[in-house]
């Protein structure tokens, strides 16, 4: 049996240099090799996870097939390897505290004093191993969040230095940092990179690859003074330059060797490089669909940050590519939409997303988008809180309800056609108690979604705690909107789709999380398709 290697990823001199992206892409070269790999994510804050983060702190909630909760790197990870992701893939300090403390409290250890070192660092050790010895991986890469020096990594930083020291070459560690570029000097600079090499070797831990993050090209002298002052050896310099899009990043990586130094060092037989076919057939189709003319489509929400909507905007950027057209993503503030605004807010936008999200702000603008998008037959797909939003305004404004809500908006709604369930309604704790993770739904076959789907039982991931109230269903469908996928379990509705228009169509769950960049998510391909059908003939090419 091979014995599973370890990769550590850090980051240093700045956040946001995308260590994400790099785990994806060695992920990726490794996987590509006919290994099986996973990522992890170390998140070092103290939230057990992000479930209960807005989105304006870290981005939006990933949810994985299993129910958790977690960071948006592991959409990176699930997008570039087309693997799925456990609850074991993501972990926070909070989580190591807390098992550390509960562990505590049964008496498990015996009464001894609980330190740092050793028991939080073997909490840390047993998570990173877990993926390996209970999953029979080869690689577990590990993505450690934060930058070097932060006092909130250190406990990490000490784990690697064990785990380095006690399994030698079946772990390495990769480095991240940045090369600044001074205008005015015309230079780039690698202080900042010695600095953090110094950071991780006074926590113990020499770096065996460096990655360094630039927008200039690094010539081979930048490279050299890089690997002198680091004590690493050339080859095992890298840079990582803007690219067009980031799923160009492992094949830049690959013209550099990284995967094949990397089994070097951990004393793997390297054999051929694969070829990455449908990799590059895929980029090959994107860069094609750059070059026209983009569709524009508008991102209803409250949230205007990139990363909030980040597994919704990649979903429809690949479904453009698949079918050949650029998608450009709009975010239009639903806090700032009225009757009033709508037409100019949405002018040539060609199709429409009502996002997911929580409470009542924001909520009238999403309202007023479902309506204006029925009533002039615009392509729209609403998500989660959309399809709420959209069964919402349809009892409103088709059905008579004028005051129709959810509870979430309401709580003393006269006509709930959006509802809390039963069960939910004791719970206090908001950590992971929502309807969160994968659940079967089966589509009814007089549907578009049938076809879309080309199959009557699906499994997508849910993150929400109200439901569509089965008290109205008989009155939606004889008005014309339909309930065409339901949970066989719990009858409960998962999506409402309206026949009499060309595309709008409302998903209880989030497809978004499982759209990945070779297997793009059959509703967004569809949305799309929808989309390009809908522009007026001159710019449907
Ligand atoms: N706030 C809504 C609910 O909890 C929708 C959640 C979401 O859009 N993810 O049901």
């Amino acid at each position: 049996m091979r014995e599973t290697k370890y990769i550590f990823v850090t980051g240093g001199v700045a956040s946001s240099l995308g260590k994400g992206i790099i785990s994806s892409s060695i992920g990726k070269l490794l996987q590509a090799r006919g290994y099986k790999v996973t990522i992890q994510k170390f998140d070092p804050y103290i939230n057990i996870d992000p479930g209960t983060l807005n989105p304006y702190e870290h981005g939006e909630c990933f949810v994985t097939v299993d129910g958790h909760e977690a960071d948006l790197d592991l959409g990176h990870y699930e997008r570039f390897l087309g693997i799925e992701t456990k609850k074991a893939n993501n972990i926070t300090t909070g989580r190591i505290y807390k098992s550390v403390i509960d562990k505590e409290r049964r008496g498990d250890y015996l009464g001894r004093t609980i330190q740092i070192i050793p028991h939080i660092t073997d909490e840390i050790k047993r998570n990173v191993m877990l993926l390996g010895n209970k999953y029979k991986f080869d690689f577990v890469i590990t993505e450690i969040g934060g930058t070097v020096g932060d006092i909130e990594s250190l406990p990490y930083l000490e784990s690697i230095r064990q785990l380095k020291w006690e399994l030698g070459r079946n772990v390495l560690c990769v480095h991240l940092t940045y090369v600044p570029y001074l205008t005015a000097a015309g230079e780039l600079k690698t202080k900042p990179t010695q600095h953090s090499v110094k950071e991780l070797q006074s926590a113990g831990i020499q770096p065996d690859i460096l990655v360094l993050r630039t927008e200039h090209e690094l010539n081979l002298g930048i490279r050299k003074k890089v690997a002198l002052f680091c004590n690493v050896d050339e080859h095992s310099v890298v840079q990582s330059i803007d690219a067009p899009t980031i799923y160009e990043v492992p094949l830049l990586m690959q013209a550099q060797g990284l995967d094949e130094t990397i089994l070097k060092k951990m004393e793997l037989p390297v054999g051929d490089t694969p070829g990455l076919g449908p990799w590059r057939a895929f980029l090959n189709r994107w860069h094609q669909a750059e070059k026209t003319e983009p569709i524009q489509i508008a991102l209803v929400g409250k949230y205007d940050l990139q990363d909030a909507y980040k597994s919704i905007r990649e979903a429809l950027s690949q479904a453009g590519t698949y079918n050949d057209r650029k998608v450009e993503v709009n975010f239009v503030n639903s806090e700032k939409l009225t009757d009033d605004n709508i037409a100019e807010a949405l002018k040539g936008m060609a199709g429409i997303v009502i996002g997911p999200g929580f409470g009542e702000r924001g909520i009238n603008g999403k309202f007023v988008a479902a309506k204006y998008a029925r009533t002039h037959d615009i392509p729209t797909f609403g998500i989660c809180l959309g399809m709420q939003c959209m069964a919402i305004e349809f009892a409103r404004n088709v059905l008579g309800y004028a005051d129709a809500n959810s509870r979430e908006m309401d709580e003393k709604t006269p006509h709930n056609v959006i509802d809390i369930m039963e069960e939910q309604k004791s719970i206090t704790n908001m950590g992971g108690t929502m309807r969160l993770g994968a659940y079967e739904c089966v589509l009814q076959k007089e549907s578009k979604v049938y076809e879309v789907y080309g199959t009557e039982h699906i499994q997508e991931r849910h993150r929400h705690r109200y439901e569509f109230n089965n008290h109205y269903k008989s009155e939606y469908e004889a008005a014309g909107m339909k309930c065409v996928g339901i949970n066989p379990e719990s009858d409960l509705v998962e999506i409402v789709e309206i026949p009499a228009l060309k595309w709008y169509l409302g998903t209880q769950f989030h497809p978004e999380y499982s759209s990945t960049v070779l297997k793009p998510h059959p509703l967004f391909l569809s949305f799309i398709k929808a989309v390009i059908a809908n522009l007026p003939h001159s710019d449907q090419e």
